[in-house]
């Protein structure tokens, strides 16, 4: 048995979130009823002409930048053509031989380790419609989708894994989704991938013949799709067959995938330039705009969160999200140290939080988190009271600092009642006790425990443990 090495290249179509379509003022809402968000334009009716959306291009400019991408000031729509039932039009509106930016890359970090990959271009077009299948035995086209604005992101072949590709696709949602260009939605459609997948025999240059995959709409399906893929070809080629270049669809029920249709080449789809539409120029104040709209991207959020002591790991799980950073960086610009203020949101806030797209909603507000914090940062508070308060203050606007008023929680740091619990403690446990004056500072910290128990979590662990020291020292 020959030993291969996976190539996967991804292609990705990520809508654009623009209120209206690419090239008509149609609304792209999604959820419409069928066939409403419909116009002559849209519909492909003779005579209509298509205008060019100001705002969708905006959006796939600032997504191309933001990958990295070189673009180009002039550049051509095209007509991609082919017979379905979803394409009134009888064409795509795309663009081909002159896209609007080309030579992007991306970082992907899998398994702590950063690699840079390739994006050969980033051009726009419209979406298609949708076939809806099985009513009452017909199928019907719905058009909403037709003319929505799409971005269209083809990788290079550099991808070597299903775990690498599963990591690029996220790290591209990631980078759109806080670019404030898609929604990353999988499930409903706003961004797709399709995966080309070949294999080589480990070491060859020369890449092998490749299989698009389709209907990858989650990123597990995306990972057992390339997987399977992959099976399917070595077991083809260890039995000396070779492999036909076609379109596969993955069925997640099985967990294979099947043929769909042999692959078309580009020359099947006879490209032509667009008449309709004048070829685009994008001037350099235009780009320097859509440039200064690009936001601080995850990677980055994520060095200066790491670089104030924030663990990778919760670093990682704070910016999966440009809701869950505005959060943070709320809180932690109110604090002393970020960390604390990282680990509570990643372990409490988020378990409240809802994500939608771009927006998120929270249970607590950040100044709310920020106050409660503020009261453990000065000892005010223990952190198991903290809790309390938290659990008392989500889903309401309360304040902290009045809740704590309120139940007169504040911390016991009255030197002489703790005296009297710690006493108490060295009493009932004389064997730790002797092991602390022994020199083992370990045991100190349960006996600080069993203070913190005594006074139902009230003392201040702080003062507990320095009253602890100093009696254990001087007898
Ligand atoms: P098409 O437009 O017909 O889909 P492209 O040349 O644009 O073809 O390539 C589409 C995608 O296929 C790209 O993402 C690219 O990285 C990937 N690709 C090209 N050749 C291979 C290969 N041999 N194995 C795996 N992926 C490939
Ligand atoms: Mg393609
Ligand atoms: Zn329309």
């Amino acid at each position: 048995m020959t030993d291969y090495e996976p190539v996967i290249g991804l292609e990705v179509h990520a809508q654009l979130l623009t209120d209206s379509k690419l090239f008509c003022s149609c609304s792209t809402n999604f959820g419409a009823p069928p066939n409403a968000n419909v116009c002559p334009v849209c519909l492909g009716l003779p005579g209509s002409l298509p205008v060019l959306n100001q705002k969708a291009v905006e959006f796939a400019v600032r997504a191309a930048l933001a990958l990295g991408c070189t673009i180009n000031e002039h550049s051509i729509f095209a007509r991609k053509n082919y017979f379905y039932p979803d394409l009134p039009k009888g064409y795509q509106i795309s663009q081909y031989e002159e896209p609007f930016s080309k030579h992007g890359h991306l970082d992907l970090e899998l398994d702590g380790v950063t690699r840079r990959v390739g994006i050969t271009r980033v051009h726009m077009e419209e979406d298609a419609g949708k076939n809806v299948h099985g009513m009452g035995g017909d199928s019907l086209v719905d058009l909403n989708r037709a003319g929505v604005p799409l971005v269209e992101i083809v990788g290079e072949p550099d991808l070597r894994s299903s775990a690498e590709a599963a990591a690029y696709l996220r790290t591209l949602r990631d980078i759109l989704v806080f670019a404030g260009v898609n929604d990353g939605n999988l499930e409903e459609g706003s961004f797709r991938c399709d995966a080309n997948v070949s294999i080589r025999p480990r070491g060859a240059s020369k890449f092998g013949t490749r299989c698009e995959l389709k209907n990858l709409n989650s990123f597990r399906f995306v990972q057992r799709a390339i997987d399977s893929e992959i099976a399917r070809q070595t077991a083809i080629l260890d039995a000396g067959g070779k492999i036909t270049q076609e379109t596969r669809s993955f069925d997640p029920d099985t967990g294979e995938t099947h043929t769909l249709r042999s692959k078309e080449d580009a020359h099947d789809y006879r490209y032509f330039p667009e008449p309709d539409l004048p070829p685009l120029r994008l001037d350099g104040a235009f780009v320097e705009r859509c440039r200064g709209a690009v936001p601080e991207l995850p990677a980055a959020v994520r060095q200066r969160w790491v670089e104030r002591g924030v663990p990778a790991a919760t670093a990682a799980t704070l910016s999966q999200h440009p809701g869950y950073v505005r959060f943070f960086d709320a809180v932690s610009s109110k604090l002393d140290s970020p960390v604390k203020a990282a680990n509570w949101i990643a372990n409490e806030v988020l378990r409240g939080a809802q994500v939608h797209g771009l927006s998120a909603k929270f249970s607590v507000q950040p100044d709310q988190v920020a106050e409660l914090l503020s009261l453990v940062e000065r000892g005010d508070i223990s952190g198991k009271q903290a809790k309390e308060v938290y659990a008392a203050i989500e889903g309401t606007d309360k304040r902290p600092n009045d809740l704590v008023a309120e139940r007169g929680m504040r911390v016991v740091s009255d030197e002489s009642a703790l005296r009297a619990a710690c006493e108490s403690v060295i009493a009932k446990f004389p064997d730790q006790s002797a092991s602390v004056r022994g020199g083992k500072k370990g045991v100190l910290g349960f006996l600080v425990g069993q203070v913190m128990k005594e006074t139902k979590g009230s003392a201040n662990p702080k003062l507990v443990n320095e009253l602890l020291e100093k009696l254990l020292a001087s007898n």
